[in-house]
């Protein structure tokens, strides 16, 4: 055998070992060869249903959607004090909301979650999208540190920056199936496009700031709000270019008088009253603008 040959050998016996494993890979189990890992999960039964949540209230469907997100769940407590978790405070806040609203039943509510499950943050916002609810609501409850005697709740928008971005990336998605605000993206060439969505973008966010601005007027004297209670954040659960929304932090957790008003019966229905009026004024507006 040549020393060249000899060499050559050397070289390709790695690369054909691992080609002969790779064979092997597809008939041996693959602990055997542990070249991957394999992750079991327990799916449930077959009975919890998998997609969208289910739509309450009128079954008209010209009747306004609201979809209320409680935030977090499951594994993510979110904010966490002695006493109180996040998750099951704005849980308590949701459903009194989605009480209230279905009370006199000229508005449709879905909530995002509905018990203790995980939702990806981003999902939050395409469940929305996908229902086609004319109104986003996401609830949070607050941490203030170490810092004591922080209280009231904040309503968050999504910030112009974060607005433009979210815009920019809806327009030039490559899936462009994508339909805005009833303008389907794929018919357009992307400069359009791009002008669509910031269009869209814009109109979602003035709405945003509408709505915003009414939960602050009709919480005057009924809700404790922070001095500085308008903000504007770059939230992913707020980036659905078409679908107005707002983040709502409700108080702080980590403050226990302020945990315990929202975790009580009494603080869910001043809080579900505030925020139902406000959802009703401005889906009346609206429907006296077209
Ligand atoms: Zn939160």
């Amino acid at each position: 055998m040549s020393y060249r040959l000899q060499i050559g050998l050397l070289f390709a016996f790695p690369v054909l070992l691992l080609g002969a494993l790779y064979v092997l890979g597809a008939s041996i189990p693959v602990p055997v060869l542990g070249r991957e890992y394999v992750v079991r999960i327990a799916l449930s039964d077959g009975s919890a249903t998998i997609g969208l949540p289910e739509v309450l209230g009128p079954s008209d469907p010209s009747r306004p959607l609201v979809v209320i997100d409680a935030g977090h769940g499951g594994p993510d407590p979110g904010t966490v004090s002695e006493t109180h978790r996040e998750k099951a405070i704005v849980l308590g806040l949701a459903r009194a909301l989605r009480d209230k609203l279905l009370e006199d039943g000229s508005v449709r509510v879905a909530m995002t979650r509905d018990d203790d499950s995980f939702i990806v943050l981003e999902e939050r916002a395409e469940i929305a999208r996908a229902l086609g609810a004319d109104l986003f609501l996401s609830i949070h409850a607050d941490s203030a540190g170490d810092r004591e005697g922080v209280t009231g709740a904040s309503i968050y928008t999504l910030s112009e920056t974060a607005s433009s971005e979210a815009a920019a990336r809806y327009a030039e998605k490559e899936n462009s199936a994508d339909v805005i605000n009833g303008v389907d993206l794929s018919a357009q060439d992307e400069s359009v496009n791009a002008i669509l969505v910031e269009l869209s973008q814009r109109r979602t966010s003035e709405e945003s700031a509408e709505f915003a601005s009414l939960i602050e007027r009709e919480g005057q004297g009924e809700l404790v709000f922070h001095p500085q209670a308008r903000r504007s954040a770059a939230l992913a659960v707020l980036r659905a270019p078409d679908v107005p929304a707002v983040l709502f932090e409700s108080g702080f957790v980590t403050n226990p008088e302020e945990a315990e008003r929202l975790a009580s019966v009494e603080g869910r229905e001043r809080f579900a009253e505030v925020l139902a009026r406000a959802i009703r004024i401005y889906f009346a507006r609206q429907s006296a603008e077209t």
